[in-house]
C-alpha cells in the first residue's frame, strides 16, 4: 500500500511532521492538504491514500472514488473561495504518487492565461515573489476551517 522512500508516503504516515501540508479532510480514498501556494487562496492537494503512479493503476471502484473526491474538494473550495475558475493538475513527475493540485484562479492574477507553475518556479528564485504567492488573504488555519466548513456543508464523507 506504501511505498519506502516515497515522500508522499511518509508525508501520509506522519502528517503532523510537515511544515505547512495542514491535514483539510481526510476522505475514504485520500487526504486533502493545504497547499503552500496560497496566494492561490485555497490551493489544496489531494494525495491518494494508496502508493500508485497511474490512475490506471488504481482499481477501477477506487479511481472513481479518488475522483469523486477531489471534485468535491474542488466544489467546497469554489463555496468558500468564489474563485474566477478552478485548475485541476494531476503531474508527479516529481513525487509520483498520484496527487491532485486544485488551484483556484482568481480575477486580476497577471498569469491567468499559464498554468501556475512558471509563477512558483519564479517565486523560488525570488524571496519576494514567494512571499507574495504563499500568503494567502487569510491565516492559513484560516482558510482550512473554510474548506473544512464548505466540506462538511457538502455532506463529504469522512474517513
Ligand atoms: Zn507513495
Amino acid at each position: 500500500m506504501s511505498e519506502p522512500g516515497c515522500p508522499m508516503c511518509q508525508k501520509l504516515a506522519h502528517p503532523e511532521q510537515g511544515k505547512g501540508d495542514e491535514v483539510v479532510w481526510r476522505f475514504p480514498n485520500s487526504v486533502a492538504m493545504l497547499g503552500r501556494w496560497q496566494g492561490y487562496a485555497g490551493y489544496c492537494v489531494l494525495a491518494a491514500n494508496v502508493h500508485a503512479r497511474e490512475l490506471f493503476d488504481l482499481p477501477d471502484d477506487g479511481r472513481r472514488a479518488y475522483f469523486d473526491e477531489m471534485c468535491l474538494l474542488a466544489r467546497a473550495i469554489q463555496k468558500a473561495f468564489s474563485p474566477h475558475k478552478l485548475n485541476y493538475e494531476l503531474l508527479g513527475n516529481q513525487v509520483p504518487h498520484l496527487h491532485w493540485h486544485v488551484f483556484p484562479r482568481y480575477q486580476g492574477d497577471p498569469d491567468l492565461l499559464s498554468p501556475v507553475w512558471k509563477a512558483i518556479d519564479a517565486a523560488e528564485q525570488d524571496a519576494g515573489k514567494k512571499t507574495t504567492l504563499e500568503t494567502g488573504p487569510d491565516p492559513r488555519e484560516r482558510t482550512v476551517a473554510r474548506i473544512q466548513e464548505a466540506l462538511a456543508a457538502l455532506g463529504a464523507p469522512n474517513a
